[in-house]
């Protein structure tokens, strides 16, 4: 099956639930109604009831049109949402014609509302059919019948809104899972690269400014060999719960590796950010993250260019924290664009030196 795309956007209540699997359901659903209505087309038109067969025929040609294309690996040509139309007109001539028959369609016309409409639409669809259904039925069958009908149908209703709310909340969860540091919350590094993408293609088009903090626990290394890896992780999870209460609404926190953090400011100049930074870090050294010792961070600061990629803008910003720590840690540096673009190279280098100390 399809999955998501990997770089999946932030987490949100998706109202389309199977938007990523509905071409894999659609070809399954396809195969289904070939192999299962196909007989009661011919039926149908073989016992004279030719406006029924005809609409039934609709139905399998659509879904059989769309479900080839999908197979084909091509863009299907009816919308989704229109292939209702006819399996719609072919329960309403159902339920004049056959009466408790029709009725009995109405179940699988639900479900298929769930499968082929994004979920706010399907509740009004499948609540429509039942609207529509539930007078033809008293008409044609009687009180008790009808009663017993609208009750059933709307436990149906009930039920698949259940389940797609279940599935919901599983997929909410997966997607929030995949983005983030399991340990601290902070957003995980592959999903840094896709905002910081985002966010330089939004630079290209709007010039809106923005600007990254790196920022890099100083002598860490030192917090986990006096204290432990435990006492660590809680400084971890302190630093991120601390820059996360002195971030605004669009800021994105994004765990890099081991102690580093990318801080992405949207809408943010370089000055701003440098004072962003110099207060962040005044907040952290005076933060009381570990008892009776002080932690500090070292931050490089670099704001966004046109020709950046991920790579380049955060290359540059750790190229100014490498001089942060160089000039004696606890600080905060901007970024020189024109040291980085001199010797990339160089930078990888000292950055792995800097690492293996
Ligand atoms: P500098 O001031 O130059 O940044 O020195 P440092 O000691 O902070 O940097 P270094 O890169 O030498 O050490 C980083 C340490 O972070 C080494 C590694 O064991 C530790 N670390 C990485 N991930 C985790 C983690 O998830 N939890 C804990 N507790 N420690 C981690
Ligand atoms: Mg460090
Ligand atoms: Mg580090």
């Amino acid at each position: 099956m399809t999955t998501p795309d990997a770089k999946a956007p932030e987490p949100r209540r998706n109202q389309d639930i199977l938007e990523f699997y509905r071409e894999r359901i659609m070809l399954l659903l396809a195969v289904a109604i070939l192999i299962f209505i196909s007989p009661f087309a011919v039926l149908n038109i073989i016992q004279g009831r030719i406006f029924l067969g005809i609409a039934v025929s609709g139905v399998i040609a659509t879904f059989a049109i769309d479900g080839l294309a999908i197979y084909f690996k091509r863009r299907p040509p009816i919308p989704f949402e229109f292939l209702l139309v006819p399996t719609v007109a072919a329960i309403g001539i159902s339920l004049k014609t056959d009466a408790i028959y029709g009725a009995l369609w109405c179940y699988p016309g639900v479900l298929m509302c769930y499968f082929v409409l994004p979920r706010r639409w399907a509740i009004a669809g499948s609540l429509g059919l039942l609207a529509v259904a539930a007078p033809l039925v008293l008409m044609s069958l009687g009180q008790d019948i009808a009663l017993r009908f609208v009750v059933s149908l709307a436990l149906t209703i009930v039920v698949i809104y259940i389940i797609t709310d279940v599935i919901r909340e599983l997929q909410d969860e997966l997607l929030s899972q995949a983005i983030t540091d399991p340990l601290t919350g902070a957003y995980n590094r592959r999903q840094m690269e896709f905002t910081l993408d985002e966010a330089l293609e939004r630079h290209k088009r709007t010039s809106a400014p923005a600007s990254v903090l790196l920022i890099d626990i100083d002598h860490f290394k030192k917090i986990n060999d006096d204290l432990g890896h435990d006492a660590g992780d809680r400084v971890l999870k302190a630093l991120v719960l601390l820059i996360k209460n002195r971030s605004r609404k669009l800021d994105r926190l994004f765990r890099m590796g081991g102690e580093e953090f990318l801080l992405l400011l949207p809408d943010t100049p370089a000055a701003a950010a440098m004072v962003q930074a110099e207060n962040l870090r005044g907040r952290i050294a005076e933060g009381n993250l570990l008892k009776n010792r002080r932690v500090t961070v070292s931050i490089g600061v670099a704001d966004i260019q046109r020709d950046l990629t991920h790579e380049s803008w955060v290359k540059m910003a750790d190229t100014a924290l490498y001089q942060a720590k160089e000039t004696g840690r606890n600080r905060v540096i901007r970024a020189d664009a024109a040291a980085l673009v001199a010797d990339p190279a160089e930078a990888d280098g000292r950055r792995a030196r800097q690492r293996q100390k």
